[in-house]
C-alpha cells in the first residue's frame, strides 16, 4: 500500500531529501513538501549577498522546481499544528493533511514574540525573502543595529559595515549582545573576533539585553539608550510554538527532543532535524546550519529505512566543527578547534565550500 510522507519546511536537510529523491525515487511513498516559501535562501552566503559579492540567484535554491524534479508535490503553506494521535497536520488557513510519516525541518525564529510588533525588521531565523528585502533597506541607513552577538549577528554586522564602507554611506554599525560576542567559541577566539570588530569601528554593547525597542532607539538592561536607524534581530533561537501547542513534549525553550535516529522521542513516525529540534543525547549543541547539513544524509537514509521497516542509522554530531566567519572585503576568520586564521585565503575557502554546497541543488 502507498504510504504518505510529509516534509514540513524547506530547510537544509529537506532540500537534501529532495535531491536524494531526485536521484533515487522512494517507491510506494507519496511525498509532499509543505513550506511557506518557494525558495531556500542559503544563510552561509547571505552576508556575501548583503555586502554585494553574490547575486540573489547565486544564494538561493528554487525549492518548488527541485521538488518537481524529485517527483515531490510542493504545497506553499505554513504548518500550525500536528495531531500525532490522528496523524494529521494542520496548516494556517485551515488545510489538513493526513500522513503516515512526517519530518520537520522548520528552523527557529530569532526574535522573541514580545518584540515582534516593536520592530520593522523581524523574521524567522532562516533568511527569508522578507529578511533579504529588509537587509537591503537597512544597509542604506546610517546606524543599523544588530541585536545578537552570535556568529550570524557578527557576520551580518561585518556585512553591513562592508557595504556601507564600499558605498560611502556615513554612520556606524552597532551591535548589542546579552553575552560576550561569539561566546560559543574559546575566549581567545572570541577576543580575536572582538578585536576585528573594534578595528572596523563596529560599536558593541556586551552583556546587555534589549529591553524596549522604539522606532529610533532601544533601551538596554544596563539602562543604555542606543540610537538606531533600523534593528536586525538575530538573537538566540526561539522555538516555533507549533510543537508545544500540539501537546508534544518539549525542552525548556520549546524545542521537541529527538533521538539519535532523528525520531521524536514519543513518536517514531515523526522525524525532526536542524534548528527546530533538540538532540536528546547532546542538548547543548549549537543551533547552526552546519548540524542540519550533517544530519541531512542520516535523515534521507532513515526515511527510506523507516518506510521499508528496516533498522535505522544513528546521527553522531561532530566533535570539532569548522567555522569560517566572513568579516567583509573577502576576508574571513577561520576557527577550527584551537586553530585560527584571519586571512583572505580563509574567505576563499568559505566561498569554495559555500558555492559547492549550493551548486548541488541548482
Ligand atoms: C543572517 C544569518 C546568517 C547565518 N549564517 C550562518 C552560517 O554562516 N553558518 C551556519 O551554520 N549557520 C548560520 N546561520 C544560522 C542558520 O541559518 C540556521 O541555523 C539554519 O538555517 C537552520 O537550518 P534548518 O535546516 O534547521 O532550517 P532553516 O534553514 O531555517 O529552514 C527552515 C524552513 O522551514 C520553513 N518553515 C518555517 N516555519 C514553518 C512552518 N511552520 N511550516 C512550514 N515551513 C516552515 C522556512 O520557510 C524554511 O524553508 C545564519 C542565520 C542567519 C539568520
Amino acid at each position: 500500500m502507498t504510504k504518505r510522507l510529509l516534509l514540513v519546511g524547506a530547510g537544509h536537510a529537506h532540500i537534501e531529501v529532495l535531491r536524494s529523491m531526485k536521484e533515487k525515487p522512494l517507491h510506494h511513498v507519496n511525498v509532499c513538501l509543505i513550506s511557506p516559501s518557494e525558495y531556500f535562501y542559503y544563510s552561509g552566503m547571505v552576508s556575501g549577498y548583503i555586502e554585494g559579492i553574490y547575486s540573489l540567484e547565486e544564494i538561493r535554491v528554487d525549492v518548488k522546481r527541485l521538488a518537481h524534479q524529485a517527483g515531490v508535490h510542493f504545497i506553499r503553506k505554513k504548518a500550525s499544528r500536528v495531531y500525532p494521535a490522528f496523524k494529521k497536520l494542520f496548516c494556517q488557513g485551515g488545510a489538513v493533511y493526513p500522513f503516515d510519516m512526517i519530518s520537520f525541518d522548520i528552523g527557529a525564529k530569532s526574535q522573541p514574540d514580545q518584540f515582534v510588533s516593536t520592530s520593522d525588521y523581524n523574521h524567522i531565523n532562516d533568511p527569508s525573502k522578507q529578511m533579504i528585502e529588509q537587509l537591503k533597506e537597512l544597509r542604506q541607513t546610517s546606524h543599523p543595529l544588530v541585536i545578537g552577538g552570535g556568529a550570524a549577528g557578527c557576520e551580518m554586522a561585518f556585512a553591513l559595515h562592508a557595504y556601507k564602507n564600499k558605498n560611502k554611506i556615513p554612520g556606524q554599525v552597532r551591535l548589542v549582545s546579552t553575552s560576550s560576542v561569539l561566546d560559543s567559541v574559546s575566549k581567545r577566539n572570541a577576543r580575536k573576533l572582538k578585536g576585528i570588530m573594534q578595528s572596523k569601528g563596529i560599536q558593541m554593547w556586551e552583556h546587555e539585553r534589549a529591553v524596549t525597542v522604539y522606532d529610533d532607539n532601544i533601551m538596554t538592561s544596563a539602562n543604555n539608550k542606543i540610537r538606531h536607524t533600523g534593528v536586525l534581530w538575530l538573537g538566540s533561537p526561539v522555538a516555533d510554538p507549533l510543537f508545544e501547542t500540539s501537546g508534544i513534549a518539549v525542552d525548556e525553550k520549546g524545542f521537541p527532543f529527538v533521538t539519535d535516529t532523528l525520531q521524536f522521542a514519543d513518536y517514531e513516525f515523526i522525524f525532526g532535524v536542524g534548528d527546530c529540534v533538540t538532540l536528546e543525547s547532546s542538548p547543548d549543541l549549537d543551533k547552526t546550519g552546519v548540524h542540519a547539513v550533517k544530519q541531512a544524509p542520516i535523515l534521507c537514509d532513515n526515511l527510506r529505512r523507516f518506510a521499508a521497516a528496516m533498522e535505522l542509522t544513528v546521527y553522531e554530531p561532530q566533535k570539532v566543527g569548522l567555522y569560517i566567519l566572513s568579516t567583509g572585503m573577502k576576508k574571513a576568520l577561520l576557527i577550527y578547534g584551537p586553530l585560527t586564521s584571519y586571512t583572505k585565503p580563509a574567505w576563499k575557502l568559505k566561498n569554495k565550500i559555500d558555492r559547492e554546497y549550493i551548486d548541488k541543488y541548482k
